[in-house]
C-alpha cells in the first residue's frame, strides 16, 4: 500500500498543501508517499506553452526528483502523448501500485477542472479516493463575495476584502509541513520508479545549447531557486518597489512570476516571508514597498477568482461581451512588426525584442505593448494573448488573459476604453534616459538624449541615424491611431 501525489503546477517539495496532506495520510497509515509527474505532449501544444516554459519545468522536475529521492519518496515520471489518456493511466498506476488515496492540488481552468471532477468518478469505481486541494490560490477561489452575494469584479474592493479573510484567517498563509522520510525499505521496494527519466519534449527540440545554458543562468529553475529570489527581493529591494516597480531599466522587481506559475514557489509563500519582514506584519500596512508588493501578488488571486467565477473567458471570449463586436484590423504585416521589434516605436520595440530575447517583460512594457497591439494597430487582443504566452517563461493563462483584457479594455475591470496610451508620453516618463530603449533597439544607441523616445519627430541627427541604421519610421500616427481607436471601439460597442 501507498499514498499517491500527483505533481502538476506545483512543482516544489515545501509549502505544497496537497503533497503534505498526502505525506500525512501515509504517516498515520505507516505506510509510503509515491510522487507522479505525468506530462502530455499534447496538451503542452495546446496550451501553447513556450519553448523557455517547457524547458525549465523541465529542469524543476529533475531538481523535485532529486530533492525527493533524499527523502527516500519516488518519483515516477511519464510521458503520455494524448491529455486525454492521462486520467486513465492515473487510474491505472494507483490500481497497479493498489493505492488507496491519490492527492493533487486544483488547477482552475475549466478543461483542468473537468479533468479532475472525472478523476474523482473514475477513482471512486476502483474504490480509491482521489483529493484535490486548494493550493494556488493564497485564498481560495469562492470565498469572497460583495455585499449583495457576488463575485467582485472591480480589484480595489476585491483586494480589500482580501486582506480582511486573511487577516481574519491567518492559518491560510501557514506554512504546509515538508514531507518525512519515507519508510526504510520503501525505496527498495518501489527501486524501479527511481529509474524514470525525464522526457524529451517537442517543444524544446528546437533549442540550442546556448538557448539552454542562457536560460540556465537567466532562469534558474526550482524551488531553491525562488526562495533565494525571494529573499534577495525582500532584503535588497522591496524598499524602492513602489517607487521604482515601473521602470524598466531598474531591475527593482521581484522576478518571481516564472516560479508562481510553474509551482516551484507558491503564492502564499510570497505573501507570508513579505508579511513576516513587515513591521506590522499585516499585508496592508506598514512598509510601503511590502504593502505594495503583496497586492501586486494579490492581483494574480484576483484574476484566479475571476477565471473560476466566469469560464468563459478561457474559451476565447472578452470578459465584456459588448466588446466581442469591435471590428478589428486584419493586417499581418503590422503584427508580424509588433511581434518582431519593428514597429517604429522605440520603447514597443525595445519590450517586444527583450521578449524574444529573454522570455520575459517587464510589466509596464507589457501594458506598453498589449496596448499598442489592441489600440493603435487595432489588431484583436487574442493574437498578443497567443503571442505572449507562446513566448513568455511565466505564461500563465488567468494572469496573461487578465493583462492583455486590462490593456485591451475588453476584460475585467480595465482600462476604460478611451484611455488610449500614448507610447512616445509612456516612453519618456518610464525610461527618462532610454537606458532601456539603448540596451535593445542597438540601431538608435548613438541618438542621443530625449531624441531617442522618437528619433524621426526629433530630427536632425537623431533622424540620421535612425535612417542610416535602418531603423523603421512608425508604422501607424499616434494622432490618427487614437482617433480611429476610439471611434472603432465606440461603433463596436454600440454607443454610437
Ligand atoms: P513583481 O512586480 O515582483 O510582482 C510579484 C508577483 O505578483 C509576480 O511574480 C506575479 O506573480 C504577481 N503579479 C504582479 N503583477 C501582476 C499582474 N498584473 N497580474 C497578475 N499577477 C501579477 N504575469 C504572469 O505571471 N504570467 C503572464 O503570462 C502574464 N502576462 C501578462 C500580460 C499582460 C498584457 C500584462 C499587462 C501583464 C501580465 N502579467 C503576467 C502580469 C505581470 O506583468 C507579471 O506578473 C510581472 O511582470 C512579473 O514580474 P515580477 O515577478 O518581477 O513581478
Amino acid at each position: 500500500d501507498a499514498v499517491v501525489h500527483w505533481f502538476k503546477r506545483d512543482l516544489r517539495i515545501r509549502d505544497n498543501t496537497a503533497l503534505s496532506q498526502a505525506a500525512a495520510l501515509a504517516k498515520a497509515k505507516g505506510v509510503g508517499l509515491i510522487c507522479v509527474w505525468i506530462m502530455s505532449p499534447e496538451d503542452w501544444k495546446a496550451h501553447l506553452v513556450s519553448p523557455a516554459k517547457c524547458h525549465f519545468e523541465l529542469r524543476s522536475v529533475q531538481l523535485l526528483g532529486e530533492e525527493l529521492e533524499e527523502l527516500g519518496i519516488p518519483l515516477y515520471i511519464e510521458k503520455v502523448e494524448k491529455r486525454k489518456n492521462v486520467t486513465k493511466r492515473l487510474v491505472d498506476l494507483a490500481q497497479e501500485w493498489k493505492v488507496r488515496n491519490v492527492f493533487c492540488n486544483l488547477e482552475y481552468e475549466p478543461d483542468e477542472l473537468r479533468r479532475e471532477e472525472r478523476l474523482v468518478r473514475l477513482m471512486l469505481e476502483k474504490e480509491i479516493n482521489f483529493d484535490p486541494q486548494h493550493d494556488d490560490c493564497v485564498v481560495p477561489p469562492g470565498s469572497l463575495k460583495t455585499g449583495t452575494g457576488k463575485q467582485y469584479a472591480v480589484y480595489s474592493p476585491w483586494y480589500r476584502a482580501w486582506v480582511a479573510h486573511l487577516h481574519a484567517h491567518p492559518h491560510l498563509l501557514d506554512e504546509r509541513p515538508m514531507p518525512g522520510k519515507n519508510p526504510l525499505g520503501f525505496r527498495e521496494k518501489f527501486g524501479r520508479l527511481f529509474d524514470s527519466q525525464i522526457p524529451g519534449l517537442p517543444q524544446c527540440k528546437n533549442l540550442t545549447e546556448k538557448d539552454k545554458d542562457k536560460f540556465h543562468h537567466m532562469w534558474p529553475a526550482g524551488e531553491a531557486a525562488a526562495i533565494d529570489r525571494v529573499e534577495h527581493f525582500l532584503t535588497e529591494k522591496v524598499g524602492k518597489y513602489t517607487a521604482t516597480r515601473n521602470f524598466p531599466s531598474k531591475n527593482s522587481t521581484g522576478r518571481v512570476s516564472v516560479h508562481h506559475a510553474a509551482g516551484t514557489l507558491a503564492a502564499r509563500t510570497s505573501v507570508r516571508m513579505a508579511r513576516d519582514v513587515n513591521s506590522t506584519k499585516r499585508l496592508d500596512a506598514g512598509v510601503d514597498g511590502i504593502k505594495g508588493w503583496i497586492s501586486e501578488v494579490a492581483w494574480r488571486d484576483f484574476y484566479r477568482h475571476v477565471l473560476v467565477h466566469w469560464p468563459y473567458i478561457c474559451m476565447n471570449k472578452p470578459f465584456k461581451f459588448e466588446y466581442t463586436n469591435i471590428e478589428w484590423e486584419y493586417n499581418d504585416a503590422h503584427f508580424r512588426a509588433w511581434a518582431e521589434g519593428r514597429t517604429g516605436y522605440p520603447i514597443v520595440d525595445a519590450a517586444m525584442r527583450s521578449l524574444k530575447e529573454t522570455t520575459y517583460m517587464h510589466n509596464r512594457l507589457r501594458m506598453i505593448t498589449a496596448s499598442f497591439l489592441a489600440k493603435h494597430l487595432l489588431l484583436d487582443w487574442r493574437l498578443g494573448e497567443q503571442y505572449f504566452i507562446s513566448h513568455l517563461i511565466d505564461g500563465d493563462f488567468a494572469s496573461n488573459n487578465g493583462g492583455w483584457g486590462f490593456s485591451s479594455s475588453t476584460g475585467v475591470d480595465p482600462q476604460p476604453y478611451f484611455r488610449v496610451f500614448n507610447p512616445w508620453l509612456q516612453s519618456e516618463k518610464f525610461d527618462e534616459d532610454g537606458e532601456f530603449i539603448r540596451t535593445w533597439v542597438k540601431e538608435l544607441e548613438g541618438v542621443e538624449g530625449k531624441a531617442i523616445h522618437n528619433p524621426y519627430a526629433a530630427g536632425g541627427k537623431a533622424k540620421e541615424i535612425a535612417k542610416e541604421n535602418g531603423y523603421p519610421e512608425p508604422i501607424v500616427e499616434h494622432k490618427f491611431a487614437r482617433e480611429r481607436c476610439l471611434a472603432r471601439y465606440k461603433a463596436g460597442i454600440g454607443r454610437e
